[in-house]
C-alpha cells in the first residue's frame, strides 16, 4: 500500500518528516478568516453528523455491531496515524537523536495520559452508571491527532499559491474525503456514548447536549491547530505521535465491550461481528481511495 494512500488523514502529499516546510514561503494568498472558518465548518459538522448517525443506528443494531464496526475504523485510523507520526521514527533506527526520542516519547504520553484518566481500561465490567467521562475521553483520545492535521491544513492554506479553499484541502476527493473521514471517527465517539452513557441516553435534552460536549470535545485540538497552524509553521508529526497514543486508548477501551455487550452471540453472531469489522475498515478503506482519486493539486 502506497504511503499516499495512507497519508489521507493529513491531507498532504509532502513528506511530514521533511523539514523543508518550515522554509515554506508563508505566501498568504488564501485568507485565514476564510481557510479558518472552511475547516470549522467541515470538521464542526461531520463530528456532530458522525455522532448523531451512531445514535440512529443504534435503535436498529447491537450495540456490539456497532463497536465492532467502530473497531474497524479505529484500527485503520490507527495505522494512518502512526504513518504521519513518521512510525514513530523507526526508519532512523538509533541515529534519530533527540527528535526520536520526543516523538516516541510523546506517544507514550499520549497513551499513558488517557489510560491513567481513565483507569477502568483493563476492567471486564462495564460502568454502567452512566457517567460522560468515559465517552469525552474517548473523543479526546481520537480527536487529539486534528492538531497534527489542523497544522497541515493551515501550513498549506498559508503557503498555497492558489487562492482556492478546494487547493488547500487536497482537491474536491480529498477535501470530501477528510470530511468523510472526520464523519467514521465522530461515528466511533457516538459508539462510545451509546455504550457508555447508560441512562442518560434516554433524555432528549440531556442527548443533545452530551452530543455538543462530545463534538466540541472531538473538534477542539483540530480548530485550535488549524487557527495558530497557519501563523505559525510547525512539524505536525510530533501531534500525530500524541495521536498515536490515543487511538491505541480508543481501541483498548473499545475492545472490551464490543466482546461483552452481548453474552454468547452464537456462531452466527461471531460472524456477524466479524462482518462489522471488516465493514468498518472499508469504510475507511473506500474514502482514502476517494482521496487518491485525484492528484493533489499542491505540493
Ligand atoms: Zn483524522
Amino acid at each position: 500500500m502506497s504511503q499516499r494512500t495512507l497519508r489521507f488523514l493529513a491531507g498532504v502529499t509532502t513528506n511530514q518528516k521533511d523539514k523543508s516546510q518550515h522554509s515554506f514561503q508563508r505566501s498568504l494568498l488564501l485568507g485565514f478568516a476564510e481557510s479558518f472558518v472552511a475547516w470549522l465548518a467541515s470538521t464542526g459538522i461531520s463530528a456532530l453528523l458522525g455522532i448523531i448517525v451512531a445514535l440512529a443506528v443504534n435503535r436498529y443494531l447491537r450495540p456490539g455491531y456497532l463497536l465492532s464496526f467502530s473497531l474497524g475504523v479505529l484500527f485503520w485510523v490507527f495505522v494512518d496515524v502512526i504513518n504521519d507520526s513518521g512510525d514513530l521514527d523507526v526508519n532512523a533506527s538509533f541515529s534519530g537523536g533527540w527528535e526520536q526520542v520526543v516523538i516516541v516519547a510523546l506517544f507514550v504520553i499520549g497513551i499513558s495520559v488517557f489510560v491513567s484518566l481513565d483507569r477502568t481500561v483493563f476492567l471486564p465490567e462495564l460502568d454502567r452508571s452512566g457517567s460522560l467521562a468515559v465517552p469525552v475521553l474517548i473523543a479526546l483520545a481520537i480527536g487529539v491527532h486534528g492538531l497534527g492535521e489542523g497544522a497541515a491544513f493551515a501550513n498549506v492554506a498559508a503557503t498555497t499559491t492558489s487562492n482556492s479553499l478546494v487547493a488547500a484541502f487536497g482537491g474536491e476527493a480529498a477535501g470530501a474525503a477528510y470530511f468523510l473521514h472526520k464523519f467514521l471517527e465522530s461515528m466511533v465517539v457516538g459508539a462510545a456514548y451509546v455504550v457508555f452513557a447508560g441512562k442518560r441516553i434516554i433524555g432528549v435534552q440531556a442527548r443533545a447536549k452530551d452530543v455538543g460536549v462530545l463534538a466540541l470535545a472531538f473538534v477542539v485540538p483540530s480548530v485550535v491547530a488549524a487557527g495558530v497552524g497557519y501563523f505559525v509553521a510547525y512539524d505536525s508529526t510530533y501531534f500525530f505521535a500524541i495521536g498515536t497514543g490515543g487511538f491505541l486508548y480508543a481501541l483498548l477501551r473499545l475492545a472490551g465491550p464490543a466482546f461483552t455487550t452481548q453474552k454468547a452471540p452464537g456462531p452466527n453472531g461471531t460472524l456477524k461481528m466479524a462482518a462489522w469489522l471488516i465493514a468498518g475498515l472499508l469504510c475507511v478503506y473506500a474514502v482514502a481511495l476517494l482521496h487518491s482519486y485525484l492528484p493533489s493539486t499542491f505540493s
